[in-house]
């Protein structure tokens, strides 16, 4: 049986007219799938009955299970979905002002090592699929009945090193749903030859930059890919995104406690913006029991000092305060 949410469009066109389909019979199964959230061939009535027959004996719309579901009071959502191989992964809806707002896992696990990030503390088992990646949002607009209307790829896993999937999952995204990349937003630490790939794709992508330091030394003591890139060569490969896309890069900046809070940090981040014309995220860290790293008070002085400097700063509004709702937490609360 060959799990469909792993063929792109043209693929499925292809696989049906080789199997003596009619080609558009694609973009029907497509819309039971995508926009009706049908999952059974027997369900889609616009087939005939044989068609349903012989696409349920070679096709199926294979979805991870929901485990586990958290709600919080705030509208924020988490689910635990386990894999078809057993394996574990987690993704969150949210509600904005803007819009319904998933966040979503690219990996099972994550190699980075980043010291704050509970989506490492087990390694990397694997890439995630084109169709695991598809499934979540199929799963969560099933599940809440809601649409979603911005992706965000900052779930477990470094999304630059599943490369492939990723950029076919953002460019099916177009041609299933409908969604532009303008809606996407894609977080890396920051692997800066894949930066300068992504920024030949012709996407209108967003991209954000897990920063949390500004001098290498500091970097290297939170974040292990700061031994392979410095800020010198992952703000240059911003100032190439940029120009290259006209999409403007946001930084991410973790605030933690006598870490990187400091009047030569707010200095260093506004002189680094400057340099990449980025946006600013300010986050207060979740306090993991993994390590001991503590929020931060000075997110306020922070957050003013950089506008003051003519920064676009926001802080981030805090979600699913009441929930696990930070990076891996649920998964590792349940691997153990
Ligand atoms: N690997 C990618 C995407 C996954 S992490 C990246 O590094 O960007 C997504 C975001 O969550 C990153 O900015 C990461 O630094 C942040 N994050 C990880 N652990 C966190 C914690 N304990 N509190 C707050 N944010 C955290």
């Amino acid at each position: 049986m060959l799990n469909i949410l792993n063929f792109k469009k043209d693929e499925l066109k292809n696989f049906l007219v080789e199997n003596n389909f009619k080609s558009f019979k694609a973009k029907q199964i497509i819309d039971w799938i995508y926009d009706k959230k049908v999952f059974k061939f027997e369900e889609m009535t616009n087939l005939s009955k044989s068609e349903r027959e012989e696409f349920g004996k070679i096709l199926e719309v294979s979805l991870p299970i929901i485990v586990k579901v958290q709600e919080s009071r705030d509208g924020t959502i988490k689910f635990l979905l386990e894999l078809f191989d057993g394996n574990l992964i987690e993704c969150v809806f949210m509600m904005y002002d803007y819009g319904n707002t998933i966040c979503i896992s690219t990996q099972v696990g994550c190699r980075m090592g980043c010291k704050f990030c509970a989506s490492t503390v087990n390694g990397f088992l694997r890439n995630l699929e084109l169709g695991e990646l598809m499934a979540q949002i199929l799963v969560v607009e099933k599940y809440t009945n809601k649409k979603i209307n911005r992706i965000v790829l900052m779930g477990t896993g470094e999304p630059l090193y599943n490369y492939e999937n990723i950029v076919t999952f953002i460019r099916e995204m177009k041609d299933k749903l409908g969604m532009s990349s303008r809606h996407i937003t894609l977080s890396t630490c920051g692997i800066v030859p894949k930066i300068y790939d992504l920024a030949e794709e012709n996407l209108s992508l967003n991209l954000a930059i897990s920063l949390h330091a500004v001098t290498d030394e500091k970097r290297k003591t939170i974040m292990p890919i700061a031994n392979a890139y410095s800020i010198d060569e992952l703000i240059d490969a911003c100032i190439y995104y940029f120009d290259k896309t006209g999409r403007r890069i946001s930084f991410e900046y973790l605030l933690i406690d006598g870490l990187n809070d400091r009047d030569e940090d707010i200095n260093g981040l506004i002189s680094l913006c400057e340099r990449a014309k980025a946006h600013v995220n300010l986050i207060p860290v979740n306090e993991i029991k993994e390590n001991d790293f503590k929020q931060s008070r000075k997110i306020n002085k922070f957050h003013n000092n950089l506008l003051k400097n003519g920064i676009n700063a926001t802080m981030r509004q805090k979600k699913g305060v009441d929930i696990d709702a930070a990076c891996g937490q649920l998964r590792l609360s349940y691997s153990k």
